[in-house]
């Protein structure tokens, strides 16, 4: 099929039938949705990539996240308006991996670090055989690298830019490799993984643990490393100060990797937008996703006043797609009390479940309405306990989890519903700027950006 063109129906329908006839999806490779490399990149144009992944976006998240930015500010986020630029370009991405229409983050991640596609939950891995991860590529073309997320710095769309295992679950290995491989600036949680004994084999790293560490560790010259927390990042509705905010973290480590002469390649991750969708906790998304977008505006502020800088900014696949889905006053009045949310769902349901369960319905309507500022009827505290009880409460199985139910009842004042607690196969948005950006297809599949990167930073194809 020439490039750019459209698939016929006779197309689409042998893709399908191929699909069953061989048993798996690897027959799907053959019908991309668009070129597969870059075929006309200007060589080594970019100094620089930045690389920034809202986890887990949903378009749902995005537009509801955009409307909140917009009566907020009177203006769109700052995504939204880089469209505006005439130099970006745009392109809706499919995001499938080998084996699953329906991809992890470790197989999408993986197609940007190694421009391969593989199977849900390898990493730069696939049927013992190891691909090298673009952060490898780009430090052994003299350049410094960077990660920057809200999850642990071992959970796979970071791990995707650096490592290679056979199991995203291997975070004592992709511990070890963010560190034997030289990463300049790694910040986010994890400290579970990257542990003192770890950092301890590695004395010219300066470790922080605080926002306060990170932004008074001065003009130290070699590599740093700040992990916030054990786990995850908290969810910027649920974060205290001791946790950097996104925004800062990102500007912090370009303002350190852009003294690097070389240049320098980093990613930077809304990793927990994709938690809240595995919660149906849609106050955790939007607050992520809009922390996410002030992170978009600074870097991009950042990059247009230079002209050596590649910019990409896209999600790895959908979780859940919710939306509002209420009419008239009721989306109006949802949204409003969606915004005055003070905590997360999940922060929430974790201090429920802290107390006696025989207490836990009482607990759950008097947190929610503290915190969320909604009085849930007896009946939806009832119906949301109820796959607690073993009980039914949707005819698709995939929805019968406290989590789902909650969030069903927290859809009649919010207005906003899923329609379950997994990823989607939904195509996604990618958007670029900068050297390279003219290169980038309206239609791609994910594997295309690892090319983008490469081809414009003018790194050897691996
Ligand atoms: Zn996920």
């Amino acid at each position: 099929m020439p490039e750019h063109a459209m698939p016929s129906r006779r197309d689409v329908l042998a893709a399908g039938v191929g699909l069953l006839a061989a048993g798996g999806l690897a027959r799907a490779q053959s019908t991309p949705t668009g070129p597969s490399t870059p075929t006309a990149a200007p060589k080594g144009k970019a100094k620089n990539v930045i690389f920034m992944v809202a986890d887990g976006m949903s378009m749902g998240t995005f537009t509801l996240a955009d409307t909140a930015i917009t009566r907020r500010t009177g203006r769109g986020s700052a995504w939204a308006r880089l469209w505006d630029d005439p130099r970006a370009r745009r392109s809706m991405m499919a995001t499938r991996s080998l084996d699953s229409l329906v991809t992890d983050s470790a197989a999408a991640g993986s197609t940007w670090g190694c421009g391969r596609r593989i199977n849900n939950g390898e990493i730069n891995w696939h049927d013992g055989e190891e691909f090298e991860p673009i952060l490898v590529s780009a430090h052994n073309a003299g350049k410094a690298t960077g990660l920057v997320t809200t999850t642990r710095v071992t959970h796979a769309t970071p791990a995707s830019f650096i490592a290679n295992v056979p199991d995203r679950n291997m975070e004592d290995e992709i511990a070890r490799q963010i560190l034997d491989r030289r990463v300049d600036v790694v910040l986010g949680g994890g400290a579970k993984y990257v542990t003192p004994e770890l950092l301890a084999e590695h004395p010219d790293i300066r470790a922080v643990r605080t926002a306060e560490e990170l932004f008074t560790s001065g003009k130290h010259e070699g590599r740093l490393v700040g992990v916030f927390s054990k786990g995850h990042m908290s969810y910027e509705l649920d974060r205290e100060a001791i946790e950097p905010h996104i925004k800062d973290m990102a500007m912090f480590a370009i303002d350190r990797l852009s003294q690097h002469p070389g240049g320098f390649v980093m990613q930077i991750e809304g990793g927990r937008v994709d938690h809240g969708g595995h919660a149906n906790d849609f106050p955790a998304s939007l607050h992520d996703m809009m922390a996410f977008d002030l992170t978009v505006g600074a870097v991009t502020q950042w990059a247009s006043r230079r002209d050596d800088t590649l910019v990409i900014i896209t999600t790895d696949h959908g979780n859940g797609n919710p939306d509002l889905t209420v009419y008239g006053e009721r989306s109006l009045k949802g949204f409003e009390t969606l915004l005055g949310a003070g905590h997360t769902l999940t922060w929430i349901t974790e201090r429920v479940q802290q107390g006696e369960r025989d207490a836990w319905p009482t607990r759950l309507h008097d947190m929610i309405a503290e915190h969320a500022g909604v009085e849930l009827s007896e009946d939806e505290v009832d119906w949301a306990m109820r796959p607690l009880r073993g009980d039914r409460v949707n005819g698709f199985d995939e929805a019968n989890l406290f989590v789902c139910a909650l969030g069903a009842v927290m859809a009649n004042h919010f207005g906003v519903a899923y329609i379950s607690h997994n990823h989607t196969s939904e195509h996604v948005e990618a958007t670029a700027c900068g050297p390279g950006a003219e290169t980038l297809p309206t239609r791609i599949d994910n594997t295309f950006l690892h090319g983008l990167m490469t081809q414009a930073l003018g790194l050897p194809v691996g």
